[in-house]
């Protein structure tokens, strides 16, 4: 089997999740590049209906494993099947694909281990192009790579990006947290014209069962998710204190379908919990409205809200790294500039809309 773009589908109640139909739009580009189909895995129980899910978003291939032991995510059964069906191809896919989620985070590493390759975690853009490793302490590795996959994240403790490069070995793995790609259209298609479906056989051997579900308790869905706001008004260490996030909600409650959010060093500062936190490893937004208040702009934040429609920036300092990327900026103590943006949004309410 020549190069192939895998995506690993995840499903949460035989439903493909959001992530999975994300990915396939942004693999769909890759395979494009590589000239490869692009396939999807799916494993799950009596999930036949979402084949023609993923095929809408763009899958050429299917491989389906079904069955009631793969029902829910399990970390054994589910590397075994991916692994042992990797196993019967002449070559591994060229690209894997996974979320960035918690069983994406906890099964990629472990495919990746059996193949002995890299893993990018929480990648934020997706490329294929050459590479020439031109010297090293590994002198085998000297060569030039004229197709890699280019996974690109935030570094660690800077604010910049890197590109990460594992060309040496297939698959060339990465997961990609949900949000960070648009859904891809839709378009539906008959079996019959559409991808190659393959069911695939699943073996499981007794070591496999070490895990049991006895039960799975869901948290009612009280707490308000973040990335289906229209407005989002976040808050960061400028706010000063907990208090800070009272205005910021008075702010919100001029707007319909609107929350406050925050960055990571509010979230640390117990100032809002972590639910609502956005960025590298908070949550990727994408509201009509973003209006950070207090908040610097460094990369991790803002990978996960650079991708809103507006964003308008609220900070005293006029260097502030988020001016850069704000379509909007305000230099002003937040704790002037948004009350006179509360008292001017209901003023404008008031007004009769034809004088
Ligand atoms: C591995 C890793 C992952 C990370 N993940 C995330 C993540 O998911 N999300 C995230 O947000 N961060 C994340 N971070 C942290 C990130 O690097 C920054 O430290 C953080 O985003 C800074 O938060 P901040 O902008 O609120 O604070 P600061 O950088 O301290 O900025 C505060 C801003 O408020 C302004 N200000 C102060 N007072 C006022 C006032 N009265 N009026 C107006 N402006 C004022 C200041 O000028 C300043 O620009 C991560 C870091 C690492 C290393």
């Amino acid at each position: 089997m020549a190069k192939e773009v895998l995506v690993v589908a995840e499903q949460v109640d035989g439903i493909i999740a959001n992530v999975t139909l994300e990915l396939l739009g942004e693999g769909k580009k890759l395979a494009h590049k590589l000239d490869a189909p692009l396939s999807c895995f799916i494993l799950g129980h009596n999930i036949d209906s979402q084949v023609d899910r993923v095929i809408a978003a763009g899958a050429d291939k299917v491989y389906v494993a079904d069955h009631p032991e793969l029902a829910e995510y399990k970390t054994l059964p589910y590397r075994r099947v991916i692994i042992d069906e990797i196993n019967t191809w002449s070559t591994p896919p060229h690209t894997m694909l996974m979320g960035s989620t918690t069983s994406g985070r906890d099964l990629a590493p472990r495919i990746a281990a059996y193949f002995e390759t890299g893993l990018t975690a929480d990648t934020i853009e997706l490329d294929i192009g050459p590479y020439e490793h031109k010297a090293g302490v590994d002198k085998s590795k000297i060569g030039y790579f004229p197709e890699c996959l280019y996974a690109n994240r935030p570094s660690f403790g800077e604010s910049l990006k890197a590109r990460i490069l594992g060309p040496w070995k297939d698959p060339q793995m990465a997961t990609i947290r949900p949000g960070v790609f648009p859904l891809p259209e839709m378009v539906s298609k008959p079996r019959s014209e559409a991808a190659k479906i393959k069911n695939v056989e699943v073996k499981l051997e007794e070591s496999d069962h070490r895990v049991r579900i006895s039960k799975i308790l869901r948290e009612a869905g009280s707490k308000i998710d973040i990335t289906e706001a229209d407005v989002i008004i976040a808050g960061g260490f400028g706010l000063g204190s907990i208090e800070g996030f009272k205005l910021l909600q008075e702010l919100a409650n001029c707007f319909e379908n609107s929350v406050v959010a925050a960055s990571r060093k509010a979230v640390d500062l117990g100032w809002i919990t972590y639910p609502y936190q956005v960025g590298q490893t908070g949550k990727t937004v994408r509201p009509k409205i973003y209006i950070a208040c207090g908040i610097s702009g460094a990369l991790q934040h803002r990978v996960g809200m650079q991708k809103s429609d507006l964003i308008i920036a609220i900070n005293k300092d006029p260097d502030a790294a988020i001016f850069s990327f704000a379509h909007h900026g305000i230099v002003g103590d937040l704790f002037h500039v948004i009350p006179e943006m509360i008292s001017q949004i209901k003023a404008s309410k008031k007004e009769p809309a034809f004088a």
